[in-house]
């Protein structure tokens, strides 16, 4: 079952891609894998799935050590400052940053292991209370200030826009979010402005986020099935 719905998302990606003129190995599946055990994660990895995201960090810490690193894992959740320690050593990118205060102590905690990792910077984009995320106006500011924190690479930008049962309402947010990206871009505020990172797009939505350029998209339920 897993095996099959990697299968059959990775080839809707791909024609999804093709159709609007993008290289298909530009947009990235990440198989969020969240509250489904280790033994979900084999399943996908028979079908070559690699990349995954978790959003809580004691989950994810238990999968780690059962799965070690033939998994890459993003986190996508909430980060609190007292769980950066963990965090730094079994992510290859935390894609939830929106804070220059979680910035820093990540930084500080990398220095300790002398490594550098990738984020994203989180932003709310569609000025959702409900939601985390840096408010878009405020982004360049933050980016600027992250530039100064040498063990960070700000890889691109990431959202979750308000949700709505209709995917095309999400289109607008996806747009903006790009706008903002290339924006920023143009500022030279990424790690590597020639190759940026877009995260957006669940399982309900990610096709109208690879139609306005998503490199990452994040599905969970279409893979793993409803959480309970
Ligand atoms: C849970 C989650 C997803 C996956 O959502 P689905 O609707 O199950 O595909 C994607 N992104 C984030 C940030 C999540 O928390």
């Amino acid at each position: 079952m897993i095996a099959d719905n990697i299968e059959r998302i990775r080839q809707h990606i791909r024609a999804v891609a093709l159709r609007c003129n993008r290289n298909p190995e530009s947009v990235r599946l990440i198989a969020v894998s969240k509250t489904f055990p280790a033994a979900d994660m084999k399943e996908a990895m028979s079908a070559g799935q690699r990349l995954f995201g978790e959003n809580y960090i004691q989950e994810a810490e238990r999968k780690y050590s059962e799965l070690g690193q033939q998994v890459q894992l993003h986190f996508i959740g909430h980060l609190q400052s007292n769980k950066t320690e963990v965090a730094v050593k079994i992510f290859t990118m935390i894609e939830t940053v929106d804070r220059m205060k979680l910035a820093a102590i990540l930084d500080r905690a990398l220095n300790r292991y002398g490594r550098t990792l990738d984020i994203l910077v989180q932003v709310n984009i569609g000025n959702d209370e409900n939601k985390s995320g840096i408010e878009p106006e405020n982004a360049e500011n933050l980016l600027k200030e992250i530039s100064f924190l040498k063990n960070l690479r700000v890889r691109g930008l990431m959202t979750i826009p308000p949700f709505s049962e209709d995917p095309e309402r999400s289109r607008v947010h996806f747009q903006a979010l790009r706008h903002l990206a290339e924006n920023l871009q143009e500022k030279g505020l990424f790690y590597d402005n020639a190759a940026i990172e877009l995260s957006m797009g669940m399982s309900h939505d990610y096709r109208i986020a690879i139609e306005e350029g998503a490199t990452l998209v994040r599905v969970g339920s279409a893979i793993f099935g409803n959480r309970g």
